[in-house]
């Protein structure tokens, strides 16, 4: 209440953030460096992220230059700009070079950059604060039973986010069929054949399995393996190699060292959801990232289409005169990109649920029709609000 009035007396407007993963902390970046005040509330006891690393595109890099932290967020980072499908025999079923940017970036890091540059900018951080609920005049409720208030709420507190259910704004939770088990490993050059050039990241399909590699550093490779819920021996952990060795024989090799050198003690089996709104916002709260649009992770966009709508977010309310109107426009102009994201990245492992010779057929060939490319990469070729202003092409 008092930072509230004092905001009023100062003409500085405050947001009240709850979550402060990527979408809780671009957001912060972005008002921040536009002069609002932020409060940041976060549950664990530190901003911190899962230890794996994500593939990072055009997109989300873009929004990163717009906030100017793009060199920062990409020391260390690996490029990935071609990639590989193969089938159970080892035989190309797509072949991709992208024609824009994407690396892989270690998570933790991400994060550690954004933090810092919002604690840099002044951003009050408060851990252990469990948000509970929100009220469409701008408050914030902690689980003490603590309120906040402020010009603008932001719900980024994930795909489980309390903020959004609070405020009735679910239309739709869908647990897809599919889930993953990740997991990082030392790296071999070379050991996938002569296209392993480092540069290239592989996916394997076999029946209604896949397994992917990345090379995420120049020594460690990071690993998913994907399969349907009722595998119930796909989706032990760690991998039961054996069934997986004879599902993928071409990369056995690979498969039976990953069960001697992978780190088993934090894979774990991960369950995809896709999260629907009704709107993406109710009087002065705002929902952004996986609480408002989680989508299956296979064309990589979840973090990069949270951190480039928590700065469309940031951006279209910063100087608006009218938050709420702000906020309906930004759903206007934003909903329909993030929405194509959740339909492709769902429709990119549909034919799975083929038999496989059908699907064996019919993939290689949509794989190569440039109107299926083009659907597939437009999240990560689309334009970022703010972006056009640095004066670069897009
Ligand atoms: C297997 C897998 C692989 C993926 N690979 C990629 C990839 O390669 N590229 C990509 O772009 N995306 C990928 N994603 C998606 C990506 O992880 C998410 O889209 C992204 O993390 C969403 O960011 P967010 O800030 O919205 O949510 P989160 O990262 O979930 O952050 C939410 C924050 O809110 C906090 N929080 C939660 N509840 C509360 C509460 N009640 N009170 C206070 N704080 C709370 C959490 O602690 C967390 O810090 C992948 C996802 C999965 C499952």
């Amino acid at each position: 209440m008092r930072r509230r009035m004092r905001a009023k007396a100062t003409g500085v407007r405050h947001a009240v953030i709850g979550g402060a993963g990527f979408a809780g902390l671009t957001a912060a970046v972005a008002l921040l460096q536009r002069g609002w005040s932020v409060t940041l509330c976060e549950r664990a006891s530190s901003v911190r992220s899962e230890g794996y690393n994500i593939a990072f595109h055009e997109n989300g890099l873009r929004s990163l230059e717009v906030l100017g932290l793009v060199e920062r967020a990409l020391d260390g980072a690996q490029r990935m700009p071609s990639r590989q499908t193969r089938d159970r025999h080892g035989r190309v079923t797509a072949d991709f070079d992208a024609s824009y940017r994407v690396f892989r970036v270690s998570r933790p890091h991400l994060a550690g950059v954004l933090a810092e540059e919002a604690q840099r900018l002044g951003a009050e951080f408060r851990f252990g604060a469990e948000v509970a609920g929100a009220l469409a005049e701008g408050v914030l409720q902690l689980a003490d039973g603590t309120t906040l208030r402020g010009d603008l709420v932001i719900a980024a507190d994930g795909v489980n986010s309390k903020l959004r259910d609070a405020m009735q704004l679910l239309a739709s939770r869908t647990i897809p069929g599919e889930g993953a088990t990740r997991f990082i490993m030392p790296r071999v050059p070379g050991e996938l054949g002569q296209d392993d050039d480092g540069d290239t990241g592989f996916e394997f399909w076999s029946g209604r399995r896949r397994f992917l590699y990345r090379p995420a550093t120049a020594t460690t490779a990071y690993c998913t393996v994907t399969c349907p819920q009722n595998d119930l021996s796909g989706r032990q952990v760690p991998i039961d190699a054996a069934t997986w060795m004879r599902s993928f024989p071409t990369v056995a090799h690979v498969i039976e060292r990953a069960t001697r050198e992978a780190n088993w003690a934090e894979a774990r089996w991960a369950q995809y959801q896709i999260i629907r709104l009704k709107r993406w916002s109710r009087g002065r709260v705002a929902v952004v990232g996986d609480a408002a649009h989680a989508m299956v992770p296979n064309l990589g966009q979840g973090a990069n289409c949270a951190i480039m709508n928590a700065l469309a977010l940031a951006l279209t309310v910063a100087d608006a005169p009218d938050i709420e109107a702000a906020l309906r426009e930004w759903e206007r102009s934003e909903r329909p990109i993030i929405e194509h994201a959740q339909r492709w990245s769902s429709l990119f492992t549909a034919p799975l649920a083929w038999p496989e010779w059908l699907w064996s057929i019919v993939v290689p060939r949509a794989g190569r029709m440039a109107w299926v490319q083009r659907q597939m990469t437009r999240p990560a070729r689309y334009e970022p609000k703010g972006y056009a202003a640095l004066g670069k092409t897009g």
